[in-house]
This record gives C-alpha cells, sequence and structure tokens, in this order.
C-alpha cells in the first residue's frame, strides 16, 4: 500500500489520522503462521491492538484471542463471535469471572490460587464448565528483556503447587496445562531459550498432576526493534527451533501481539510550527503522545519520515540540523523523537510515524487538554 501517497493526499482537517494497511496485516500474519505451520497453535494477544477491522484481519488466520480483561472479551465475542478466547491476566474481578464462564471463554489463564477458588464459585454459580492453565512465574534474569514480567504475574512454583487441591474440590474446572509469558521484547535464540526453561518445569509438574496431554502456553513477547524497523522477528526461524522442542503429546501455544500488528499502522500529522530555543530545533506537530504514548511509554525516538507538504508564505523551515518533534501538550515529555538531524524540515510538511499499529493509541491518554481526537482510516 502506497502510505506516502495516501498521506500527502489526506485533507488537512483529517489531521492527525491514524492509517491502517489491513491487507498487508493480513500478508504478514498469514506469513506467520505459515512459517509455524504444524507448529504452535497461534492465539493474538488483543491488548495490542483490538480495533475491530485489525481483529477480523488477524482473526481469519490465527487459531484463537487471548484476551486480558472482561471489556476486551465482550468486544471480541461482539466483533468475532465464534472465535476461540483464552482469557488471562491479574485482577480478575467476579464479574468477570462469571462473564467468562457465560460468554464460554476456551481457556482462562488463572493467576493465584485466590483467583482460582473465585472461578471454581463462578463456574458453580453459572452452572458451567471452564478449562483452566495455571500461569506460572518462573524467578531468574531475563537478559535482553524489554519488559521483563516479575512481580505480580501468574504463581511462582511454590505458590502454584497451592492450585492442585483447590481443582480437586473443583468439579467444574478441568486443568488443561500451564500458562507462561515472563518477559517482551526478546529476538528467537532468548525467546527459545525461555520455552526451554518453561517446559523443563511445566513437563514434570503436569505429570505429576495428572494431567493427560497437556498444553503448554508459551506466551508472547517477540522482539521489536523501533531502531530498525527493517529488522523483523524472525519467525522461520523461530518455528524451526520451536519444532524441535515439540513433543506429539502434547499441544504447544503462543500469545504474540505486539509483533503482529505494530508494522501496519501509521499515525499521520504535519508540523504546525518551527522554532529555536536555547540553541536547540523543535517541530510543534498537530497532535503528541496523547495520541501516540508509544516513545514516552518506551522513552525512545518515533521512527518517521517526513513528506514535503504545502508552503505558505513566511513558514519556518530547518535544515542541516537535528530537530525535535514534540505535540500541542503543555509538557515537556510530549516529545516523540529527539535531536534527530534532518536535511530539511518545513511547517506544513508531513509527518507519518511508523510502527503505530500496536500499543499506539489504545494506550494513550486521549482526553489530556482536549485536543480534537485523529481520524481514522483502514485501508
Ligand atoms: C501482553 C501480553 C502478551 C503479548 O505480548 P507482546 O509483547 O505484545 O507480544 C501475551 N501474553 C500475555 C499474558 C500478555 O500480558
Amino acid at each position: 500500500m502506497d502510505v506516502d501517497g495516501f498521506a500527502t493526499g489526506l485533507d488537512r482537517a483529517a489531521l492527525p489520522a491514524y492509517v491502517y494497511d489491513v491487507s498487508g496485516l493480513e500478508e504478514h500474519v498469514r506469513g506467520i503462521v505459515t512459517a509455524l505451520a504444524g507448529g504452535p497453535e497461534v492465539f493474538y494477544a488483543a491488548k495490542a491492538n483490538a480495533d475491530a477491522p485489525v481483529l477480523r484481519a488477524v482473526g481469519r488466520h490465527v487459531a484463537g484471542i487471548e484476551v486480558a480483561s472482561g471489556g476486551e472479551l465482550a468486544h471480541v465475542r461482539r466483533v468475532l463471535p465464534h472465535a476461540r478466547v483464552a482469557f488471562g491476566g491479574p485482577g480478575k474481578t467476579d464479574h468477570e469471572l462469571r462473564l467468562a464462564a457465560r460468554l464460554g471463554v476456551e481457556r482462562v489463564h488463572v493467576e493465584s490460587p485466590y483467583e482460582l477458588r473465585r472461578l471454581a464459585d463462578a463456574a458453580e454459580a453459572e452452572d458451567r464448565d471452564l478449562d483452566v492453565l495455571v500461569r506460572v512465574n518462573l524467578a531468574g534474569e531475563r537478559a535482553g528483556a524489554a519488559l521483563a514480567m516479575t512481580g505480580p504475574f501468574g504463581m511462582d512454583p511454590a505458590l502454584i503447587g497451592e492450585c492442585l487441591p483447590i481443582l480437586a474440590a473443583a468439579p467444574r474446572l478441568r486443568l488443561c496445562g500451564v500458562h507462561a509469558h515472563l518477559a517482551s521484547g526478546l529476538d528467537v535464540p532468548a525467546l527459545i531459550a525461555q520455552h526451554r526453561e518453561v517446559l523443563a518445569w511445566a513437563r514434570p509438574w503436569l505429570a505429576q498432576a495428572g494431567v493427560a496431554r497437556p498444553e503448554i502456553n508459551l506466551g508472547g513477547g517477540m522482539a521489536v526493534d523501533y531502531a530498525a524497523p527493517e529488522d523483523r522477528f524472525d519467525w522461520p526461524a523461530y518455528g524451526k527451533a520451536l519444532s524441535s522442542l515439540a513433543r506429539p503429546d502434547e499441544t504447544l501455544r503462543i500469545e504474540p501481539g505486539r509483533a503482529v500488528t505494530v508494522y501496519h499502522g501509521w499515525y499521520v500529522t504535519d508540523v504546525l510550527d518551527i522554532k529555536t530555543a536555547h540553541d536547540a530545533a523543535y517541530a510543534v506537530l498537530r497532535g503528541g503522545t496523547h495520541h501516540l504514548r508509544t516513545p514516552a511509554t518506551k522513552n525512545h525516538d518515533h521512527p518517521f519520515r517526513a513528506l514535503p507538504g504545502p508552503r505558505t508564505p513566511h513558514a519556518p523551515y530547518v535544515h542541516d540540523r537535528p530537530v525535535t518533534l514534540v505535540g500541542q501538550l503543555c509538557t515537556p515529555k510530549d516529545v516523540l523523537a529527539r535531536d534527530i538531524p534532518l536535511e530539511r524540515l518545513h511547517v506544513g510538511d508531513r509527518v507519518v510515524f511508523a510502527m503505530a499499529g500496536a500499543y499506539a493509541w489504545n494506550i494513550s491518554h486521549h482526553g489530556f487538554l482536549m485536543h480534537p481526537a485523529p481520524t481514522f482510516h483502514y485501508l
């Protein structure tokens, strides 16, 4: 898709805009699933981007969807009524657990012994059976991880043992296996090393728990490099390495989010003003981190390109110097990219931020300062 052509052609009144290449996304997801053929089941982590057109495109190719709240669960049920759904996430309320029973999720990922007790009650109250995976939190260094899921996620091996007597006394619950999601931002060797660690713990534990044909959900967290948008996670190498770990009597599952949808969304805006302050050059853009919070949360320079826009008299520009791209918010934290050397940038130029298809609009604080919302285009 010609994103730059579309961005240039957008009426100024439509800016800022989120633009999604839905057919490119489908092709990307098809490539992932093909690279893993015969290997793990792929569930898409909806929290990365749960926009309906995105979910429908991804949902056509993956085995299921992983949701992390009652809100996501209800939304996914509406958009993809027949999708297989796994429900995870810490701090599930009783209301959410009953919703899971009522809406018929395929797997619940249980985060604590107390949650498991409440899930048993919810299943009784709704008169439904539920299949569960218990989420394990293995301690240890997550070298190279962008985000280590240390802390309150899942249960450490000592705590997880408390689940077995609860399950034994809960006729409506069935233990199907183990869930693990230990870190995000891992390349193939780091992720495979982590999977080995999970499997080495999970297999004997599941055998001891008497789970026949167990399922092991290995989580998501496939690396995405914002500094090198062309360096993609090596799905074929991952598929090959993972198949060497697999055993015929068990089901492996993964639940990637960011690496699935990040590359097919763009945040498009334009330059409102340019000035220098204390020897630094700033370009003030329409919009900002209340629409695209990703660079603020990840503390990076968000990748972008500038396209020439209409020139107006007296409109300032900069050339051959580093420029900091900021938004319209009255806070020094509203920075999208810092000190980026640019040949030329002019007021009115279009700025197209790439890699805005995941954890972008949906993680941003939209209401701050009451600026207008972006427009949305699914191509
Ligand atoms: C967020 C999350 C994922 C997806 O992680 P990505 O880094 O987006 O691939 C998968 N599983 C769980 C439990 C999560 O919390």
